[in-house]
Order: structure tokens, then sequence, then C-alpha cells
């Protein structure tokens, strides 16, 4: 039988959907026998259940189709043993989890842990939902900051740009300089990573400098993915931050430790120092924040007048592109896996036949077969 596909509705707050009706006719015309929405899955991104069913999905019940799909985790007890899923899964901080999918004798793949090499760009979530988040970062904290980003010269007065730090130049942080540039702010990144000065440079945002003896530490963590830093390390980047509090009126950090706390970077100190009225959003907060000020979800005013931004849904907030975007990079993934054949032997997550000798499929897999498969071992190259 040719394969069922399954997009869940998401639990909570989030108003994203993993697939869009786009990508339900993608998959449609790829070979898929069907697919099914759950109802309501995609309305709080602009997706009526009826976009759907016009791109020849059915409306019922995601959990019985052979690849359940979600941007959130699927029910492990909903799910079918043999069947598939593919979802954000976070294994390394969600242990409960990938036994459950364990015991429940599925497939499951987590698109968070696609490996980051070029040919699986298109895969990566990771990175197209951190670009709407480094975006979106700096247009709430235009929302709260009471001046202009640019500069101006009026009749009625001068007014120079406002500075901008974003902390960490990852996807999100480049993101976020790009943003506050294009509204005409002064912009400086920090990251560990040094490869990192070139393109905030290309960005026309300044590369912060820490002493050379101390940047003899930075580098990479492998993979494009950051490492864990020495005390002595974070102690000279805090000094810096902390000259840079006296003078900036936004701070934007993202600076992320894959399977990790968040680095504790900007100090209560530090806050205390910002003018007030200045803003600081911290894309870390759900992580453990880089921001000591911080609270998950929320918005605080500290005493001496700072916007403190903790909202951990910043991709939601824009959930028509990220649903767009998340459901590119799921459906290619899922095409990529395997061609779905009409003739296969057996039903659900066997007869889709993962090869488990392709480095981006090995990758992804967190459980298979009452098994659990993650992490992967390192590929013979390394
Ligand atoms: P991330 O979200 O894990 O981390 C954000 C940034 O925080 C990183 O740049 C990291 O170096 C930085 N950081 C960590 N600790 C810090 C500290 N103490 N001070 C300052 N900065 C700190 O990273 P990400 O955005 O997901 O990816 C990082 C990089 O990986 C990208 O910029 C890119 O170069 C690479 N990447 C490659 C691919 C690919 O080849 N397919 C895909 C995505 C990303």
């Amino acid at each position: 039988a040719q394969l069922a596909v399954g997009i869940l509705r998401e639990k909570g707050e989030d108003k994203r959907v993993a697939m869009t009706p786009e990508n339900v006719k993608m998959l449609l015309s790829k070979g898929f026998g069907s697919v099914v929405v759950e109802s309501g899955a995609g309305s709080k991104a602009g997706y009526s259940d009826a976009m759907y069913v016009e791109a020849g999905a059915t409306v019922g019940d995601a959990y019985a189709a052979d690849i359940v799909a979600g941007i959130g985790a699927p029910n492990p007890k909903s799910l079918r043993k043999g069947t598939a899923t593919i979802s954000m899964v976070r294994p390394g901080s969600n242990k409960e989890l990938v036994k459950a999918f364990q015991d429940a004798g599925v497939a499951s793949l987590a698109l968070d842990c696609v490996p980051r090499i070029s040919r699986a760009q298109v895969f990566d979530v990771l990175s197209s939902q951190a670009n709407i988040a480094g975006y979106r970062a700096v247009i709430e904290a235009a929302e709260h900051l009471p001046r202009f980003f640019s500069g101006q010269v009026t009749a009625a007065g001068r007014v120079p740009p406002a500075k901008v730090l974003v902390i960490g130049g990852g996807v999100a942080g480049l993101a976020a300089v790009q943003t506050a540039k294009n509204l005409g702010a002064i912009v400086r990144c920090f990251d560990t990573r040094p490869e990192v000065r070139e393109q905030v440079e290309s960005l026309g945002g300044e590369f912060l400098e820490l002493p050379p003896e101390v940047m003899a530490e930075a580098g990479g963590g492998g993979g494009g993915y950051a490492k864990e830093m020495s005390k002595a390390f974070l102690d000279a980047e805090m000094a810096l931050f902390a000259k840079q509090a006296r003078e900036v009126d936004v701070v934007i950090t993202t600076a992320l430790i894959p399977g990790k706390k968040a680095p504790q970077l900007i100090l209560a100190e530090h806050v205390a120092a910002l003018k007030r009225g200045s803003v600081t959003v911290d894309l870390a907060a759900e992580a453990g924040g880089n921001i000591a000020t911080t609270q998950p979800g929320k918005v605080i005013t500290t005493d001496n007048g700072v916007t403190c931004i903790g909202y951990t849904d910043l991709p939601s907030r824009m959930a028509p592109q990220s649903s767009t975007l998340f459901g590119n990079n799921a459906t290619k993934f899922l095409l990529s896996l395997e061609p779905p054949k009409a003739s296969r032997p057996a039903d659900g997550a066997a007869a889709f036949g993962l090869n488990l000798d392709d480095e981006v499929t090995r990758g992804a897999l967190v459980t298979l077969d009452g098994q659990v498969m993650w992490p992967a071992p390192p590929p013979p190259s390394m």
C-alpha cells in the first residue's frame, strides 16, 4: 500500500503547523498515498481545513497514518507500533520521550538532529526557525524601545542612531544584526567563533574584540556548533559587555551551546548599568537564559526602567511564515528518505525503508524497532 502522512495539530500555545497545504500537494505528487490532517492543525497559521482538503488531504486522525509529522513531538502513546514520526525531539534533554518512543516501537526521526552538512541545509529547521527568531527579536525590541533605531536630522533636532549589541552570531544572531542594521541602528556583535567576524562585517556590523590571548581559546566545537568556554574566557567576555552596557540601547542575546545550559553573560549588574528605556531580548530564555533578569515567556521592567523580553515563542509569532519554512524543511526531508513505492512488502516504517547508511537519515534517527539509535556514531571520516 502507498504510505499515508499525518499532520498533527500542535499542543499548547504554538501557532505553527508542521506542514502546509503546499507541502501536501508536493507529497501527493511525489508518490505518497494520502495525507490526513488533524482538524484545525493549520488554523492559527492561516491554513484552514478546507485549504488542506483542496490540496488533496483528508481531515481526520493523523495518528492513523504511517508517518506522523509534528513540530513538537507526537504523543508516543497514540502512535501505532511500526509507524514513523518526524518532529523536533531534542533527545539530549528529553530522555523520557526517547524512552517512550522506544517502548512504542516507532521509528522516530528528529529534525533538530539532522547533521549540519551542506546537503542537509534544506532540511535544517533549526536554521529556518532561528532566522525568524532573530528578525522578530529586533522587531519586539523596536516595539518596546521608546526611540528611533535610525539616526535622524530634523528641524526639531538631531537624533543619533540607536546602538544594538548582539551576543552570539549564529543564524539567529546574524538575522538580528541584519534586521537592526536595516532599521538604521549601529550594530555590534560578539561570538566565540572567530569566523563570525567576516559575516558580521559583511552585514555592516562591528565585530567586538577580546584580547588575543583570551581569543586563543575560541573556536567551534565541530559541525558549525559552539563549545563551552572556560571561566577565564567568560569573565573576559562579561567585562567587555559591562563596558558595552553603558553605551547600548538594545541587547539581543543568542548564545547557545548544543545540549548544555546557556551561558549567563549579562549579569544583573550589567542590566543595572543600561540606560532607562533600554531593552533586552534573550533568545536563550528557554535554555536557561543569557541575561540574569530574563523571565522565560514574559516581558518585565526592572527598577532602573529596562524592559527585559523573554519570549520563547518568537517563530510562532510569525506562524504563517515559520510554518511554510518548517514545512518545506520537513517535506523535503521526508522525500529525501527514500522514494515511497507502491508495492511494499509491509506497512508502516518497515515499508518505508530507512537507509541507515545515509549520514543525514542516520543522524536524525532517534529510535527504531525498540532500539535507541541516538546519538549516531560519528561518520568514518571523522
Ligand atoms: P546556536 O544557536 O547553537 O548558537 C548561537 C551562537 O552562539 C553560535 O554562533 C555560538 O558560537 C554562539 N555562542 C555560544 N557561546 C557563546 C558565548 N559564550 N559568547 C558568545 N557567543 C556564544 O548556533 P546556530 O545559529 O544554530 O549555528 C551556529 C553556526 O553553525 C552557524 O552560524 C553556521 O556557521 C553553522 N551552521 C551550518 C549549517 C550547515 O552547514 N548546514 C547549518 C546551520 C548552521
